[in-house]
């Protein structure tokens, strides 16, 4: 962030602007809005800039800015549209200690105006460090319609209320009922927007406040557009949210800015947060009357150890729920192109951890082994020797089709394509460091590739593999 956004009082600033024509015209109608006293310095000002003037909406000196003239100005923009002019002016005020804008000019301003929504006193500034202008315009354009016209109005009569809204707890009762008063009422007029609160600060004054509560929220593979509206609600209005490892930080993002965030993140094999300590953190947050939103990655249903977490806040009566998400093997097959189960080929599918709590997991192998079967293998990738020699010891093909998705939905999203023969020396080869879904009896669909992005398929090394590109 070169540009650090802020809101600067201006009640009793001074701001200086040089320039009479449109430049000056576009931001003058800006600064009009503010509480500061505007000088203008213009030899030939618009017809506009005169009649502001009389009317007393700023001070118009008819003549160049000189030295001097911009002595205790916080703001000074130069808009003569001139480069030689601006730079001139500019000078000036620096020397005199004014922050300088100079319009069309960001690598000399000091600062930049941003795109403003205006709904006074909520306003809005949307800034690209001028990277992008028509971006910034669309975002204001949007704003501008999802925003009622009366929320400027709402927000003062709002103020005017704010200690009478005391009486409530401080905290989430207070929170509920400003939030209510936002998104609930819709008051067309000042009158009615008073009314609305008494009523609503009635209502809340006498529902008791709301218990502490644990929502397990499946988080999906990482990719923040892949999470269910719930999901985003809960995380928006959380007090708390505990949240593991694989829960990226564009996820993170999403919490409520004021809830308090507690990584538990288990490594593989690595240091973890114990799950009692975990339980315990669910249990102390919930009695104190916190929204506590439980963020595993994937589906919380799916290898989350889910049941622990229930059990322990049930036996203490507190209310809990669960919010699906996506599992990485959905997201993962959906990254191939390929379906989970297919009419002729498998008509089932299961879900396995290569290695559990005691060290890797068995299964079913022989009824694994027989041909079509398709499995999605969570945490496998150290236990891939381990569960190739138990398929192929039990008669599994070696041309069985395995594929790895390493972040699946991310940025960094990789496909190692192997078969079962290989899979073991592939994937040490392939080094993956992040998160990695092993498909056993799934191939990436070969038209992939022609709607493929930004996804890096890693053939299999010193051998003739039909890779994805050979296979098209
Ligand atoms: N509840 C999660 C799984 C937790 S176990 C879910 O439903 O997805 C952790 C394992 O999930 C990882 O070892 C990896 O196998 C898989 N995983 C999680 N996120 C992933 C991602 N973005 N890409 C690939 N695999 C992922």
């Amino acid at each position: 962030m070169d540009h650090f956004p802020i809101f600067l009082s201006t009640r009793g600033q001074r701001i200086v602007l040089s320039g009479g024509g449109d430049a000056a015209l576009a931001k003058l109608r800006l600064l009009m809005k503010s509480e500061a006293r505007i000088s203008v310095f213009a030899p030939t000002p618009a017809p506009e800039i005169k009649d502001w003037a009389e009317a007393g909406k700023l001070t118009l000196h008819r003549r160049a800015l000189t030295h001097g003239d911009t002595l205790c100005a916080a703001l000074f923009y130069a808009a003569d549209e001139d480069a030689t002019e601006d730079k001139r002016t500019a000078s000036i005020a620096r020397s005199e200690g004014a922050l300088v804008n100079i319009v069309d000019n960001l690598h000399d301003s000091t600062f930049i105006t941003p795109a403003i929504v205006d709904r006074d006193p909520v306003t809005i500034a949307i800034g690209t460090e001028g990277a992008a202008p028509v971006l910034a315009r669309a975002i204001k354009a949007d704003l501008e319609a999802k925003l009622p016209s009366t929320l400027g109005m709402m927000a003062r009569v709002g103020k005017g209320f704010r200690k009478m809204a005391d009486a409530l707890p401080f905290g989430r009762a207070r929170r509920d009922f400003w939030r209510d008063y936002y998104f609930a009422t819709s008051p067309a007029s000042e009158e009615s927007a008073e009314e609305a609160l008494e009523a609503l600060l009635r209502q809340h004054l006498n529902k008791t406040a709301r218990p502490g509560h644990v929502a397990f929220v499946g988080g999906g593979p990482g990719d923040p557009e892949l999470l269910t509206l719930k999901a985003r609600k809960a995380l928006d209005e959380a007090d708390v949210v505990i949240y593991d490892r694989l829960i990226t930080p564009e996820i993170l993002e999403l919490a409520r800015r004021e809830a308090t965030m507690i990584d538990v993140g288990k490594e593989g094999f690595g240091p973890s947060t114990s799950q009692e300590h975990i339980n315990a953190l669910l249990l102390e947050h919930a009695s104190n009357g916190a929204q506590v939103v439980r963020l595993k990655s994937g589906d919380a249903t799916v290898f989350g150890r889910l049941d622990e977490e229930i059990d322990a806040v049930d036996a203490h009566n507190i209310g809990w729920h669960i919010v699906p998400g996506i599992t990485s093997a959905s997201a993962a097959v959906a990254t191939i192109g390929q379906s989970l189960t297919k009419r002729g080929r498998n008509a089932s599918v299961r879900f396995l951890t290569g290695h559990d709590m005691k060290g890797f997991a068995d299964h079913d192998w022989a009824a694994l082994a027989r041909a079509g079967e398709v499995a999605a293998i969570y945490m496998g990738k150290r236990s891939a020797r381990f569960v190739q020699g138990r398929l192929l010891m039990h008669g599994a093909d070696r041309t069985t089709p395995v594929t790895v998705i390493e972040n699946a939905s991310r940025p960094d999203q990789r496909i190692v394509q192997s078969t079962l023969n290989h899979l073991a020396d592939d994937l040490a080869a392939a080094n993956l460091s992040g998160p990695a879904l092993t498909f056993y009896g799934l191939a990436p669909r070969a038209a992939l590739q022609e709607y493929r992005h930004n996804t890096d398929v890693t053939p299999m090394p010193d051998r003739q593999p039909i890779s994805l590109q050979e296979a098209l």
